[in-house]
């Protein structure tokens, strides 16, 4: 229990009744970027936020939410991307306690994270914030996560609540997605996380879903969160994502992040005032928030000093954990004795090791490459190769990369995606690796054939020269031990086990999604609907380059006997999935065990197969396993649209087990009893539209989306010259002289925050700053202004952008912020 300084309990009810109405609403929204308010007069403690998902963000004085300014030292761990590579809610669990112990002991009372999109397309710029393109993988690791960093008495955010897919246009982006596609991919996972972890807050996203702003979308945060999903915490905005803080505040949305002048909690006052809002609607945000304080001191135990040096190691055990390895021509590797060691790749030096945005964190140490190989006394010679800062090639560098290939045995190659290729606040352009890598790449297969590649980054990438190279490992973004995982992995002291959690496509042209991605300037069409990652790819039959999955190591395991608990399901059973696992290599490793629902003659079209299990065993040489895998009956169930509900269709479906969604090793069939048969049919019959889909690789028509949608296809916008709005963006209104003004303004501001000496994170900074401030709408300036600007201030600059400028001036004039603004 709470006890306040007066020694009385902290009693939400009492409180309640002793708070004003305008102390109420200013509870609506922050004090500051990282901060809830306080009110003194009663004991009412402030909740501090802090990024994020794979380390602490805290920063000590303002701060941003794009990671420009400088944090306090915390650990970082490997991307979630990288960590969804080891399959292991262990691991993640663990992770989350770190987390926590990191984040209270720097004060923070929640932790914002994890980020649990769906992997919609490989070119999401954020897609290293996320786990997966698999729903039940993705769900499996938020809830380990979330109950990690909460054990610790620290709230998670589970985010961005929902369908938040690409960085282009992403603060007003409206997501146009059929509800099957909806149910059965982008929010499975939310779902799962929410029913079993439980987080204390959920993060609504920036975008639209089907024409509603998600921070006002009462479907999604009340009756799917609370109602049908048990949700018992806050929402929290996304930072800037409040749209119509009246509209979210009825919908469900209870805090607007960040914090600025308190105009949003003015209006709300007033509404109550004017009989416009019910206070009960206020009183429930304000409620949950109290409950949220509650829970932060109720759950915490004493502190502890956080161990710095045994966190490193956990990144460091991550970091191995979370590596795939991709291609080992010839056993090439491990490298058990290195011989004439020969590095190559300016990615030695520096490793990339994190993403960019509002998850940059401020390691508390690194492990670079190349020190350790110094340190560990082991003899090496390196060219840089190429230039990160740039795409073009350098002809010296290239050169003297390939003399030094020249009389090596083995050539070890550091190549990925820079911080400029990929980041938050802007989508990837393409899928290839800057071109000055492909090109050394290129070069140095026609001197040797013996090439070991190391890739970093946060998303698959074309390998135009994958059989140019005999082994491939990605490590992915591994954190700030990585560069010590990576020699351990090479050299044979630790063994891969990683496996892909999203498929690396041939060409990024193969992706369902390519042809809809990111959409148009208002909207983005979802047409390939269900078919996302390995769901669309399997069931076109598309050749991939490595599929969902996949990941090999230095030994080799067997499957054997394959045992159902059933032949035939009865409603309401579990079937019991059992088999036989045996290492039949000569070294300890670790095999992730997959296990697909395949249905055999489904009456809509359906995936190909679905993951609906897997499980991680470590073996000694020699050793075998049982192990088993429980299949509810959500595992054999279908969204229906017609009955807004699962269903599960009577009939028979095979349990695939294997190493990949492509390496199938057992196959099982079981009839499962249901009293659905399927009939009648869906209303309207969109399974054509489906078949259409997988056999034109993605082509899918406007008629056949609005069957799908339900909706017709939203047209283009008509771009009409002085229609300005709040929600028009720095991009939109830079047409005008006023417009070209404040982005100037607006970015030199921004630029000017940041810290970063290192000239790539510099320009990287820069790139991100451009890229996503042009995008931000005049609103959105004003909620992350830190309250130098407010509402009306924007209101003020669209007119001024129509050319409007005296109502504009009068408008600005009204809406200066009061000097002594009334609201703690
Ligand atoms: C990001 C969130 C992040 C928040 C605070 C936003 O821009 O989308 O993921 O938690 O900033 O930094």
């Amino acid at each position: 229990m709470v006890i306040k300084k007066d020694g009385m309990p902290f009693d939400i009810p009492t409180h309640l009744k002793q708070l004003t109405l305008d102390e109420k609403a200013s509870l609506c929204s922050g004090h500051n970027m990282w901060r809830t308010k306080a009110i003194e007069r009663l004991d009412i403690p402030a909740i501090t936020f802090a990024d994020g998902p794979n380390g602490l963000r805290k920063q000590p004085g303002e701060g941003d939410n794009l990671g420009l300014t400088i944090s306090l030292p915390s650990t970082c761990f490997p991307s979630a991307s990288t960590m969804a590579n080891a399959w292991d809610p262990d691991l993640l669990y663990e992770i989350g306690v770190a987390l926590g112990k990191e984040g209270r002991a720097a004060g923070v009372d929640v932790l914002l994270g994890p980020g649990i999109n769906i992997k919609r397309n490989p070119l999401c710029g954020r897609n290293f914030e996320y786990f997966s393109e698999d729903p039940l993988l993705t769900g499996t690791l938020a809830v380990a996560f979330i109950q990690g960093v909460q054990s610790q008495g620290v709230g998670a955010s589970l985010k961005h609540f929902a369908v938040n897919n690409q960085e282009t246009q992403r603060m007003t982006i409206d997501v146009c997605v059929d509800e099957r596609a909806l149910h059965e991919i982008y929010l499975p996972a939310f779902a799962q996380a929410v029913r079993q972890a439980h987080p204390w807050t959920v993060m609504s996203a920036y975008n639209q879903v089907n024409g509603v702003y998600c921070s006002e979308n009462a479907h999604l945060l009340t009756e799917l969160l609370r109602e049908q999903w048990g949700f018992d915490g806050i929402v929290i905005t996304d930072w800037g994502a409040n749209n119509d803080r009246l509209a979210g505040l009825v919908a469900g949305q209870d805090l607007e992040m960040p914090g600025g002048v308190g105009d949003n909690d003015r209006r709300i006052a007033q509404a109550v005032r004017q009989g416009i809002l019910d206070e009960a609607v206020l009183d429930r945000a304000v409620v949950r928030q109290l409950r949220l304080i509650e829970r932060v001191h109720a759950s915490r135990s004493s502190l502890t000093p956080v161990d710095y040096e045994a966190h490193h190691g956990l990144a460091y055990k991550a970091a191995i954990q979370s590596t795939v390895l991709l291609k080992n021509t010839d056993d090439l590797l491990p490298l058990y004795v290195p011989g004439k060691l020969v590095i190559i790749g300016s990615l030695a030096e520096r490793m990339r090791y994190q993403g960019n945005g509002s998850s940059l964190v401020n390691p508390i140490r690194l492990d670079y490459p190349l020190e350790i190989l110094r340190e560990r006394g082991i003899a090496f010679r390196y060219a840089a190769g190429y230039r990160r800062t740039t795409e073009k090639t350098d002809k010296r560098l290239l050169a003297e990369a390939g003399a030094l290939a020249k009389d090596a045995e083995t050539v070890v190659l550091f190549v990925g995606l820079t911080e400029l290729a990929e980041s938050e606040g802007f989508d990837r352009q393409h899928m290839r690796l800057p071109a000055n890598q492909n090109a050394l790449i290129h070069h140095l297969g026609q001197i040797t054939p013996n090439i070991i590649v190391v890739l970093c980054g946060g998303a698959p990438v074309e390998l135009p020269w994958i059989d140019q190279v005999k082994a491939l490992l990605y490590m992915a973004l591994p954190g700030q031990a990585g560069g010590r995982a990576i020699w351990d992995l090479l050299l044979g002291e630790a063994n891969p086990s990683g496996k892909l959690a999203e498929t690396y496509p041939l060409h990024y042209e193969d992706t369902a999604s390519a042809k809809w991605f990111p959409g148009n300037r208002n909207t983005v069409e979802y047409r390939e609907s269900l078919f996302v990652g390995y769901r669309y790819f399997d069931t076109a039959h598309q050749e991939v380059r490595f599929p969902f999955g996949h990941g090999l190591s230095y030994t080799q395991f067997a499957y054997d006997d394959l045992a159902l608990s059933t032949a035939t399901l009865q409603a309401d059973e579990a079937l019991q999935v059992a088999v036989t696992i045996t290492n039949t290599g000569e070294c300890v490793g670790a095999e992730i065990v997959q296990v697909y629902v395949h249905p055999v003659a489904p009456t809509i079209i359906a995936a190909e197969k679905t993951l609906q299990g897997f499980v991680k065993v470590r073996l000694q040489p020699g050793e075998s396993t049982r192990v088993s895998v429980t299949l509810d009956r959500h595992a054999f169930a279908q969204y229906r649209v017609a009955r807004h509900d699962w269903v599960v269709e009577r009939g028979a479906y095979d349990i695939q087990v294997g190493a990949s969604s492509r390496d199938l090793r057992l196959c099982g069939r079981v009839e499962v009893e249901a009293l659905y048969d399927g009939r009648p049919a869906e209303a309207p019959d969109v399974s054509a539209a489906y078949a259409h889909l997988v056999e034109n690789h993605g082509a899918i028509s406007d008629a056949a989306f609005a069957a799908l949608s339900g909706t017709p296809v939203p047209q283009p916008p008509t771009h009409r010259r002085r229609s300005y709005t709040v929600n028009s963006t720095l991009a939109d209104i830079k047409h005008t002289l006023f417009g070209r003004l404040l982005y100037r303004v607006t970015m030199r501001s921004a630029v000017r925050m940041v810290v970063d000496a290192d000239p790539e994170r510099q320009l990287a900074a820069r790139q991100m700053i451009a890229r996503t401030m042009s995008q931000i709408p005049l609103r959105g300036l004003a909620a992350s202004s830190g309250g130098s600007l407010t509402h009306g201030m924007v209101t003020a600059f669209a007119l001024f952008a129509n050319g409007r400028f005296f109502r504009g001036l009068r408008q600005l004039l009204r809406s200066l912020p009061p000097k002594h603004p009334q609201i703690p």
